[in-house]
């Protein structure tokens, strides 16, 4: 089963993958992340995508998927993939269709301003990338996974914020047609009160509807 989440950054893409992980033993493919981990380690790859990254802007599609397809490769993944952050541009979802059955799209609905609120709260782990948030979560301490530390991502301040979600605006509409088409796509609303508890239990109806087909 591989599984494409797709919602605008803060949308709660990140924590759905998380539970999805531990109840179906699908492997989590982060674009987002991955970029992080190479700008960190400064490879070759990291070097070209910092500046897109830093701006809140899309790195080239040619990379992104050379760098998609390496990672899938690299995952011993039978029960399938979760893609988090991917496609993000009608090409990138054109391009998928050369290694990927994809199974379902699940789409987050969240509302710009409830992104905005998110966002400002996030906070991950240093360490092993645990995600959490101010909105609802204790963040004054340290990791409760693996004891790390917390940050606020360098790209989650506001004017980065807004880039990313008029870039999603921009984009995303083309990716969920294009899908639509193919009979995939699946919506759920978030409304602001919905823990990341009750989001994923939306997911999670469908992704046990669609898999008894
Ligand atoms: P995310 O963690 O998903 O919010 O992604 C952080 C940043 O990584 C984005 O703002 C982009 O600069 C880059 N990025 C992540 N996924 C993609 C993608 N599929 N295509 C292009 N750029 C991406």
């Amino acid at each position: 089963m591989n599984i494409i989440l797709n919602a605008p950054s803060g949308g709660g893409k990140g924590s759905v993958a998380e539970k999805l992980v531990k109840d179906y033993n699908l492997c989590h493919i982060s674009t987002g992340a991955l970029f992080r981990e190479n700008i960190k380690n400064k490879t070759p790859l990291g070097i070209k995508a910092e500046s897109y990254v830093a701006k809140g802007v899309w790195v080239p599609d040619e990379l992104t998927v050379d760098m998609l397809v390496a990672a899938m490769k690299d995952l011993p993944c039978a029960g399938g993939f979760i893609l988090d952050g991917f496609p993000r541009t009608l090409k990138q979802a054109e391009l998928l269709e050369k290694y990927v059955d994809v199974s379902m799209v699940i789409q987050l609905d969240v509302a710009d301003d409830i992104v905005m609120k998110r966002l400002a709260g996030r906070f991950m782990c240093r360490h092993c990338g645990a995600i959490y948030n101010s909105n609802w979560d204790d963040v004054s301490g340290c990791c409760k996974a693996c004891g790390g530390e917390l940050y606020q991502r360098e790209d989650d301040k506001t004017d980065v914020i807004k880039q990313r979600i008029s870039n999603y605006n921009r984009d995303n509409g083309a990716i969920l047609e294009f899908y639509k088409n193919k009979n995939l796509l699946h919506t759920v609303k978030v409304k602001e009160e919905y823990l990341p508890a009750d989001t994923y239990a939306f997911v999670k109806e469908i992704i046990e509807k669609e898999g008894k087909k």
